[in-house]
């Protein structure tokens, strides 16, 4: 569901392990790629997240498709879902085509009631075989962003999903690459092992979330929606000590292989 934002402020990677060492620093997102298939739970996921690194890629000349499961009909509070609905695929639709994504879709999963079961994994499954991706990038799946800001049930189960889905088409595939297996699995996660720097793309990624303004306008009224969005987006892409040249980037963990 997505009554609250989907991803809090960014939270540090780095620091100290329990132990009292130094964690490692994320190193530079893979480039050897051109097709990236984004699958997340609802409408505005990829703009809480991920966007302004989205907008680098496709900027690039790279493919980008997204891929939601639900229309994020049960996100606006006080509207129905029939009329959300519609509502929050248009400004997704307007959103992607700010960070240069044409290919936008909905597979018609229930909002707030998402489940990690054979019908979504078949769906996502489905997907990746028509898209063909080089690498697949999903939203965070583990249970909290940090100390007392939980994730959503419905990104859980979809992130479980997702990795179930990945494993069986690659199990079913086997190691070679020739059917065109995904090659990798990424989160946008807290405790990134991967970074794009996304300087001069900061700005496209705050016009891109603004799109959702009918969501956002009803989720924080007082605020006006294109300080929500940017508030947000400089929060997801703040600068880590020590990387990029303390230029704002984009954290992703990768899962597989
Ligand atoms: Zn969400």
């Amino acid at each position: 569901m997505s009554e609250s934002p989907d991803l809090p402020e960014k939270t540090e990677p780095t620091g100290t392990t329990p132990g009292g060492g130094a964690a490692a620093l994320p190193e530079p997102f893979p480039s050897d790629w051109t097709r990236c298939l984004v699958l997340v739970a609802h409408p505005d996921d990829p703009e809480y997240g991920m966007s302004a690194a989205v907008a680098r890629w496709t900027a690039e000349g790279r493919s980008v498709v997204y891929v939601l499961a639900s229309s994020g009909e049960a996100g606006i509070e006080g509207m129905s879902p029939a009329i959300a609905g519609p509502i929050r695929e248009e400004e997704q639709r307007r959103s992607s085509a700010v960070v240069g994504v044409d290919e936008v879709e909905f597979l018609g999963f229930p909002d707030s009631r998402i489940v990690n079961n054979a019908a979504l994994r078949d769906a996502i499954a489905d997907a990746i075989r028509r898209h063909r991706p080089d690498i697949v990038v999903s939203l965070y799946s583990g249970p909290e962003f940090g100390p007392g800001m939980p994730n959503q049930s419905d990104h859980m189960e979809f992130g479980a999903a997702v990795g179930a889905a990945y494993d069986d088409l690659v199990a079913a595939v086997g190691v070679d690459a020739a059917e065109g297996r995904p090659q990798m699995w990424f989160e946008s996660a807290p405790g990134p092992t991967h970074y794009v720097e996304v300087t001069g793309f900061v700005e496209p990624a705050v016009e891109a979330l603004a799109q959702h303004s009918e969501y956002l306008s009803v989720l924080d009224p007082a605020t006006p929606v294109r300080e929500q969005a940017r508030r947000q987006v400089e929060a997801v892409c703040a600068p880590i000590e020590g990387i990029a040249g303390g230029n704002p980037v984009v954290g992703f963990r990768r899962m597989r292989p």
